[in-house]
């Protein structure tokens, strides 16, 4: 029984795969994304890149500003550069122009040395492309090259009113620029320079540049390269321009006066940024990604920490959970490796042997808590079980503890298998059954105690018969021993002495085995296993109840076939079952009337048993009886021991029979029992 609930217990070995409750798993995962699972310490990686795109594009900016700057300084430097630049050129042809009107307003006609220094004056260094001169009444006296058309009327006033001024202030005056139709390829200037004998007015010389022509001789290559160039009017309107950028978005602008000799003109200047810069650009772009993608991954790592985390204290959980569980039983739990390798033990296994979880893991065959004496059984049984071979059912073994005292244990092995199905174990579930064993011993005593007083109270039943039955061959002895000695007296034959005798000689040999028959009903002892005749046992038994069943006025009928095959058993044992099932048939018939007080004890066999069937007229056995006529102490007997039945049939289960009653069809019971034939 005790296996039974051992088994129950250890169901849920070997241990299955870790589950964790759903409950576990929610509340877990809340603690992990809390901030016990992300301390304030992980936050410092984000924040570090944070600052650190943060830094790049502050600098990157600052580097844009700072070139933006520089480009202005540069811009405002080289603005200025071109300007004076132009100023000089302006003031140098203006003298240049003063020492040719020197020559070409000589009286008479000019000399080809002064119209060869004219010609030379009309060059890419001046960016002068026609001279004219005039006389003091401001009438031309020549020009060169000479034009093929007139100049326009609006161009001519513009000259005339340069000539005015020129006379007005004795010195250099500068036109308005005049844009009209003209072969000069544009707007142009012109500057008219006057020429003094002493202090008579002798004529102008005026130069014409055409403002296209001056700013592309007079504006440096590298300049027209970095910035666009534009001559305004007052307006602010474009008259001219200069420049090889051919971006597209003005990035900075500047301006300035050109005046004189402009009279209003304006010299803008823009420079241009080549589109965003790239460079920088692509480097704050390659921050941002990686800053990003830092963040990204630092944010999949916190997430993944927090699940770790979160599988981590649900394991732990379980763990306990698990760890309290096994501490809990009393079933002492050990797991070993495919080697025989210990490698977890319970608690109560530790106390069971006396030896520390820590002493017995990594223990291996010969175990230190096996039995000195039997270690070769008990490697057999550990080799078996690493085998496979041993069975569900759990197999006993005899352990010893560290002070040395011995116990039996009863022990289950199931197979440990991982996650995947791999078996990489065995789980054992030892029991300590020594108080069991020792109670089971303890009542197995008893009932050999008890079984052993009964047949004393038997005895003492059946001490009156018994003194009955001796009673009878006492006094056959009695009188034959008189008889011979009357007959020595009398000198009787020897014959006849001899006769008497025998018959004293069997009397005391009947008398004996009546005493033996005791004396083997109550020895306690082994049972036997003779070649016993079933007639003979009941024979005897009927022999032994025959003065009882005289006094009771019982009639005792014995009914057997002339061959009957023998049964191996013990016939004592059997008498006394005999013996039994006659004594309660002759007692139910204590309220039957006299003349139908009948016991029938029949023996008869067929191809497997032998049977005997003890036959009464007595009262019968009700319902409630029969529920419990076998239980040890039921009887109905006011000196009844209730033991009876119980003995007799403990006594046939043991020669592998059986034992049952039936109602009597003619009224009382049968008691019947059945015993295999012997095997011929
Ligand atoms: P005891 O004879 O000491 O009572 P037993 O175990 O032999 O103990 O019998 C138990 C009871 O069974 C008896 O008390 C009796 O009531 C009933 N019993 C046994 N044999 C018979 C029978 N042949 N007829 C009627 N009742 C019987």
């Amino acid at each position: 029984m005790y296996r039974s609930t051992l088994a129950s217990c250890l169901t849920d070995f070997p241990p299955r795969r870790m589950r964790v409750p759903a409950s576990f798993r929610l509340s877990t995962f809340a603690n992990a994304t809390s901030s016990q699972a992300n301390p304030w310490f992980w936050r410092l990686p984000a924040i570090a890149v944070i600052c650190l795109i943060a830094g790049v594009i502050g600098f990157v900016m600052f580097t844009l500003r700072q070139d933006q700057e520089e480009q202005r300084a540069s811009l405002l430097s080289d603005v200025l550069w071109l300007e004076q630049n132009l100023r000089f050129q302006f003031e140098r042809n203006e003298e240049l122009l003063g020492r040719l009107a020197q020559d070409l307003l000589q009286p008479g006609a000019v000399d080809e040395a002064a119209l060869m220094r004219a010609r030379q004056t009309i060059s890419k260094d001046t960016a002068i492309s026609q001279l004219i001169w005039f006389d003091a009444a401001q009438k031309p006296r020549g020009e060169l090259p000479p034009r093929e058309r007139a100049h326009s009327a609006q161009q001519q006033a513009a000259i005339a009113s340069a000539l005015q001024r020129a006379r007005a202030f004795a010195k250099a005056a500068y036109c308005q620029v005049s844009n009209d139709a003209n072969d000069m390829g544009g707007p142009v200037l012109c500057v008219a320079v006057p020429s003094y004998d002493g202090t008579q007015l002798r004529g102008f010389v005026v130069g014409i540049y055409p403002l296209q022509r001056l700013l592309s001789t007079q504006v440096a290559w590298w300049f027209s390269e970095r910035y666009r160039l534009t001559v305004n009017d007052q307006r602010g309107h474009e008259i001219v321009s200069k420049s090889k950028v051919v971006a597209l978005h003005p990035a900075l602008s500047y301006e300035v006066a050109f005046d004189p000799p402009g009279n209003g003109l304006m010299l803008h200047v823009d420079t241009y940024s080549n589109g965003p810069r790239i460079v920088p650009l692509l480097f704050v772009g390659a921050v941002i990604l990686f800053g990003v993608t830092l963040l990204w991954s630092l944010w999949m790592l916190l997430r993944h920490t927090a699940r770790r985390h979160a599988a981590e204290q649900a394991l732990q959980r379980e763990y306990q959970f698990r760890r309290a569980m096994e501490d809990s039983l009393h079933t002492g739990l050990r797991a070993r490796d495919l080697e025989g390798r210990t490698t977890y033990v319970n608690r109560a296994f530790c106390e069971m042997v006396g030896w520390s979880a820590e002493e017995l893991i990594g223990m291996s065959s010969p175990m230190q808590y096996w039995v000195p004496e039997e270690i070769e059984a008990t490697s057999e049984m550990h080799k078996r079980v690493l085998a496979g071979e041993i069975s569900h059912q759990g197999f006993e073994l005899r352990f010893r503890r560290r002070n040395g005292e011995i116990f039996d244990a009863l022990i289950y092995e199931a197979p440990l298998m991982d996650a995947d199905g791999t078996h990489f174990g065995w789980m054992a579930s030892v029991l300590d059954i020594t108080d069991r064993k020792r109670a089971e011993e303890l009542a197995r005593m008893q009932q050999e105690r008890l079984e052993a007083t009964v047949r004393l109270v038997t005895m003492g039943e059946m001490a009156s018969t018994l003194a009955h039955e001796l009673n009878q061959p006492l006094a056959a002895i009695w009188s034959y021993a008189s008889g011979c000695v009357t007959g020595l007296e009398n000198g009787m034959p020897h014959a006849q002495l001899g006769e008497a005798m025998q018959k004293v000689a069997h009397q005391s040999q009947r008398a004996g085995n009546i005493i033996r028959r005791i004396q083997n009903f109550v020895r306690r002892s082994e049972p036997r296993q003779d070649q016993v005749e079933l007639t003979r046992v009941v024979s005897e038994a009927a022999a032994l109840l025959e003065s009882s069943a005289r006094k009771r006025h019982v009639r005792i009928t014995l009914a057997f076939p002339h061959e009957l095959p023998g049964v191996a058993g013990d016939a004592t044992l059997l008498e006394q079952v005999v013996v039994n099932l006659m004594r309660n048939g002759m007692d139910a018939m204590n309220d039957t009337p006299e003349g139908e007080r009948q016991l029938r004890v029949s023996v008869s066999s067929n191809a497997e048993v032998m049977e005997v069937c003890v036959t009464d007229r007595g009262s019968g056995i009700s319902v409630e009886s029969a529920e419990k006529l076998y239980t040890p102490f039921f009887t109905t007997k006011s000196e009844g021991m209730g033991m009876g039945l119980n003995i007799c049939r403990s006594i046939i289960e043991w020669h592998r029979g059986r034992l049952w009653f039936e109602p009597n069809p003619g009224g009382g019971t049968q008691f019947r029992f059945t015993l295999p034939r012997e095997n011929p």
